[in-house]
């Protein structure tokens, strides 16, 4: 019988993708399946957050991402008398390169993760459906069923990326709690003559929101709306359907036509008991599902991969001990709990039949509005949420500041800012990345040596002595999806060294 493979991840949407670049990058043997033949070739996810964009910049993807997309800078609020610009992202979000919410559909970021992977000689199986995975003496016996011939394999894990109706969440007995929201939403690719170009757009209506993304491709915009009351649920989606609604809703003139997709849709509120059982482990939709407000279901999938490969591959080369894997749970379930809170209650604030929830849409929001823009802190506030910026571990069991942590700058637990600039892309390669501050007499090979012996292949050491993430001499190790596990003030070693033994083996 072959050896058993490290890790068979199911499903090659944008998690599976992404967890098998990120896999691939650390040199973990895994295969990748997906029962569909072919990539799905409709824009589902049309924003890319600037977090993402960051987490994916250490495949070196992200200037063709940010080349094929458009960085959108504003938000036009259409309300009922007139029009508010809402600038996006353009505070609190100067500790990244990426300081824009990049408009792409999600089929395109799928083909430039799969090319990623193509290059590598990973082939996505394309066509190859997991239909049951049985746990058996420390493995999972997969089966997977390709042209109607079946194929028994063994992996140590097995990761479903495999969506909402996950089969890997089945076969773990895994539960996903939750509810559907009323609604049918209506949606649509689609050209539109009268609204100004490359700007998000927003209608609030008393009977809830319009919206136009600009998507570029495969058409120009993306069209989001509710469907009226009263309207068949069955009914087709046409453009006269839609072209009722924006006649309806709006006093702008806009005509509709040359839709490529549309379809109907209902938006459902649930996550995942568990995100691991055993050597089932669940990422993106497979493990939270909730409303497309603040484009953040993508790209917080993408960044659960991000946040699982590594630790896998870690712990199958033998590398890092298993109990690293309890800490994917730990970090990313508090995330999925919370953008679920999040969107629901965007969610119902913007689409609620409630008499307060229509005043606040009509005649709230208006005066509301500027507020908001003028006030620097609650702009801060949103934008670091919304960018996916603000996500951090600092309660995380691989988090750990040393007992002198610096005063200021960031803490065990944050992403990495880029700051000075260019320190990300220093530290974008594969592995844990140790920075230094202060004089770089402090940091000789000699006093390192004994903290890198026997981790040479894992640690790369950075000494920054101009400028630096903290004030004072410290030390930050970070991790390999960019958030720093230990930081300490002063150039004493013992509290990296213990967390080295305890992370990081020899
Ligand atoms: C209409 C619509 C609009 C959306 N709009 C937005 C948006 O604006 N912003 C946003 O961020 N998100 C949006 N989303 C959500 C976003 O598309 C998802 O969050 C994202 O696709 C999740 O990626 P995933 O890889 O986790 O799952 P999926 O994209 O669902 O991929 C799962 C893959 O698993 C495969 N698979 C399933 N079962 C098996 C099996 N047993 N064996 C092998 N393969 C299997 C499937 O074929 C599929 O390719 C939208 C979703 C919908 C439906």
């Amino acid at each position: 019988m072959t050896a058993p493979l490290d890790v068979l991840v199911v499903g090659a949407g944008p998690t599976g993708l992404a967890l098998g670049a990120q896999l691939g990058a650390h040199g973990a043997r895994f295969r990748i399946v997906d029962r569909c033949l072919d990539r799905v070739r409709e824009s589902r996810a049309l924003a890319v957050q600037p977090r993402t964009l960051e987490a994916l910049a250490g495949f070196g993807i992200t200037e063709e991402l940010v080349a094929r997309g458009n960085p959108t800078a504003r938000l036009c609020l259409h309300l009922p008398r007139r029009v508010v610009r809402l600038p996006l992202f353009d505070i609190g979000c100067d500790d990244t390169p990426y300081p824009f919410l990049l408009f792409l559909s999600q089929a395109e970021t799928e083909r430039v993760l799969g090319a990623w992977l193509a290059a590598r000689d990973v082939e996505v199986e394309r066509g190859t459906e997991l239909v049951r995975a049985e746990r058996e003496g420390g493995l999972v016996v997969c089966r997977l069923r390709r042209d109607g011939a079946e194929e028994t394999m063994r992996a140590r894990y097995v990761v479903g990326c495999d969506g909402a109706h996950s089969t890997v969440r089945t076969q773990a007995g895994i539960g996903f709690e939750g509810y559907a929201y009323p609604q049918t939403f209506l949606l649509a690719d689609l050209e539109v003559d009268g609204l100004e170009p490359g700007s998000a757009h927003t209608y609030l209506t008393g009977a809830g929101m319009l919206f136009f993304f600009p998507l570029g491709e495969p058409a120009t915009w993306r069209m989001l709306a509710m469907r009226p009351p009263g309207t068949p649920v069955d009914a087709e989606v046409t453009t006269e359907l839609l072209q009722g609604i924006v006649d309806h809703w709006t006093s702008d003139g806009l005509v509709l036509r040359d839709p490529v997709w549309a379809t109907a849709f209902r938006l459902h509120n649930r996550g995942a008991a568990r995100y691991r059982s055993g050597p089932f482990f669940l990422a993106g939709d497979a493990a939270h599902i909730h409303s497309p407000a603040g484009a953040q279901g993508m790209n917080t999938g993408i960044q659960d991969a991000l946040n699982l490969g590594w630790k896998l591959a870690q712990v199958c080369h033998g590398r890092a001990p298993e109990r690293l894997l309890a800490t994917y749970e730990s970090e990313r379930a508090p995330v999925g709990r919370s953008v679920r809170g999040l969107t629901d209650r965007a969610f119902t604030v913007a689409t609620g039949h409630h008499p307060l929830l229509r005043l606040a849409r009509t005649r709230l929001a208006p005066h509301l509005a500027p507020l908001v823009l003028r006030s620097t802190v609650l702009r801060t506030r949103i934008f670091r949420t919304v960018s996916e910026l603000g996500i951090h571990y600092r309660r995380s069991p691989l988090s750990l500041a040393g007992t002198r942590p610096p005063a200021h700058g960031p803490r065990a637990g944050d992403r990495l800012p880029d700051v000075p600039r260019g320190l990300q892309a220093r530290t974008s390669a594969p592995g844990w990345h140790l920075l230094l501050t202060g004089p770089p007499h402090l940091w000789s090979d000699e006093r390192l040596a004994p903290l890198l012996r026997g981790r040479e292949d894992l640690v790369t050491v950075h000494r920054l002595a101009a400028e630096s993430p903290w004030p004072d001499v410290a030390q930050g190790l970070v991790r390999p999806d960019g958030h720093l596990g230990h930081v300490a003030r002063g150039a004493h070693l013992a509290g990296l060294r213990a967390y080295a033994d305890q992370w990081l083996p020899v």
